[in-house]
């Protein structure tokens, strides 16, 4: 599938296509002299090019015609021209979803028969597909009502309903946020959410409830007095299948895991003389990649470090995610809890044999288990433990098994993410090897993800911070759970960018948070080699922006 887009205001190119990306998952794009080439073409035009403030915009999805990579192939024909396309509501199929050009046929009123009349409005107005008014001068305002009529035209094109509604980014939980903040109650947040958005009423919800709940966790906190601490260390025993982050195989790097830690040393010296006596260090996370990949040695020099370097007085986090149980023993559990971590990950993401081998985990479920009782045994009582839903051959029966193992062990926290693939990650590059592996979609992913907030409710823990990504399975949520006075501050400070959090080592991102809301961002090179060579030019990066 490729789609074209084709929109006077530029600005706007971001949102639309996170949008067309929700309702065509996989679709490609193409601009310009190359809209020719596309499936379908969004187009976007002020009725009053003369740059007047306030006028008619007037967008359309036109799809192309007898093109058979609607019908569900994956290679598009080589029509071109403008010929190609056709103002068509009918039978395409979308890839993916076979019973799609069934539905396709139908009228929208037979297959939205449930909607609510904030959509069923919308959709009537964009059968009509009128021109709209908007105001150039509210960005904001003007972006909302294009992405509004977009998702109503891409509702009665595909025939589908998305749960998030219109909304994209990765921070939905920002939008209450700010409303409670302003004194909104939760009528009102609701009902903007519902009629700005489109957003559907459980998401709605549970977007609320979150943004409540992070209130009260950081209420007693003064989030801009502070500071975190993000260490990346971008190692793994092996490669999962499914992997988007920046992660290197351990075996490759052992010789040079000196030079990597020298290089982290400088940075956290960089960051203490920031830092002096006025910025308190309130969380530190440790992320990657797997930090426990490192060897005992290594991992013992990274802790020392810490201590060495920081202050922990006013610490009140300290978390390391061990995640990969095939890079952990009772000896780093050890070195873990004798320098202070109070929390650790410990992630199965499935706990079926069969899709651990499959996704490259190398580990068994056995043990998930031996190293979750291991660190119960050295002292840990704050576990996190991470699942996936929507990996290759996982359907009802296999999540509800996962959860069940879960629950039987107990974790302090949960967090549930829905596959996110990006284009360059092993699964979706090899897809055409894991076709007898189907992947939950759609409705099905949804009741999944609703079957995880319910064993998370029975293991006595409240949803607490939420994120989305783009390429996501369902266009749905990661959602993190966790038991009274377990939930991780710095998960919180980081999705919603409520304070600066200073990132060492490869391919980490450091974030200075302004007090009128402000965001600067600065990134560290991903490539292990890179970033050793250029630690200095990273070194001054941050200092730039941390100063400034
Ligand atoms: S453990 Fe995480 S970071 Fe490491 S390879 Fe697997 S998905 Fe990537």
């Amino acid at each position: 599938m490729v789609i074209g887009i084709d929109l006077e205001d530029e600005a706007f190119e971001q949102d639309v296509r996170e949008l067309l990306m929700a309702f065509y998952p996989g679709a490609g794009f193409v601009y310009e002299e190359k809209l020719s080439d596309a499936d379908i073409l969004v187009t976007g035009r002020f009725l009053n090019s003369n740059g007047a403030e306030s006028g008619m915009y007037i967008l359309d999805v036109q799809k192309a015609e007898n093109n058979d990579a609607l019908e569900g192939g994956d290679d598009k024909d080589n029509t071109s021209g403008e010929d190609k396309m056709d103002k068509g509501s009918g039978a395409g199929r979308i890839p993916g979803e076979p019973d799609a050009g069934r539905e396709q046929s139908r009228d929208w009123r037979e297959v939205f028969f449930w909607v609510s009349p904030v959509i069923r409005r919308g959709l009537a107005e964009a059968e009509e597909n009128l021109p709209f008014a908007v105001n150039r001068s509210e960005r904001k305002e003007m972006k909302n009502r294009i992405k509004r009529r977009l998702y109503f035209l891409l509702m009665l094109e595909t025939k589908k309903e998305l749960p998030w509604g219109a909304l994209t980014g990765i921070r939905p939980v920002k939008i209450p946020e700010e409303k409670l903040s302003l004194g909104w109650n939760d009528e009102r947040i609701l009902g903007f959410l519902e009629e700005d958005y489109l957003v559907g009423e459980k998401k709605r919800k549970l977007c609320l409830e979150i943004a409540k709940e992070e209130r009260s966790l950081l209420g007693g906190l003064d989030a801009m007095k502070g500071y975190s601490l993000y260490v990346g260390i971008p190692f793994c025993p092996t490669t999962c299948l499914y992997c988007s982050f920046t992660s290197y195989p351990i075996g490759k790097w052992k010789g040079r895991l000196g030079e990597y830690l020298e290089c982290l040393q400088k940075e956290f010296i960089m960051v203490r003389e920031w830092a002096g006596k006025e910025k308190k260090l309130q969380t530190i996370y440790i992320g990657g990649g797997t930090p426990t990949s490192l060897p005992e040695k290594e991992l013992k020099t990274l802790m020392e470090m810490v201590h060495r370097t920081f202050s922990t007085d006013s610490l009140k986090e300290f978390t390391v995610e061990a995640g990969r149980p095939d890079s952990l023993n009772q000896e780093k559990l050890r070195i873990l809890k004798a320098y202070g971590t109070g929390r650790i990950s410990i992630n199965p993401q499935s706990m079926n044999q069969k899709t651990l081998d499959l996704i490259g985990r190398r580990h068994s479920v056995g043990q998930v288990k031996e190293v979750f009782y291991a660190a119960r045994k050295e002292g840990f009582d704050n576990i996190n433990m991470d699942i996936i839903l929507g990996l290759p051959g996982e359907g009802e029966e296999e999540i509800r098994h996962t959860l069940d193992e879960v629950r039987a062990l107990g974790p302090d926290s949960l967090t549930v993410h829905c596959l996110a693939l990006k284009r360059a990650a092993r699964l979706n590059v090899e897809k055409q090897q894991y076709t007898d592996y189907p992947m939950a979609s759609g409705e099905m992913l949804d009741e999944l993800v609703d079957l995880a907030a319910e064993r998370a409710g029975e293991m006595g823990m409240k949803p607490y911070y939420l994120y989305r990504q783009k390429n996501m399975a369902g266009n749905l949520e990661n959602v993190g759970y966790a038991c009274e006075g377990k939930a991780c501050l710095y998960n919180i400070y980081m999705m919603e960018e409520k304070q600066t959090i200073v990132a060492c080592g490869a391919g980490s991102v450091s974030k200075r948070v302004y007090p009128d809301g402000r965001i600067e961002r600065c990134e560290n090179v991903k490539d292990v080699a890179s970033f050793i060579e250029r630690i200095d030019e990273m070194i001054e990066r941050k200092r730039k922006l941390l100063e400034d």
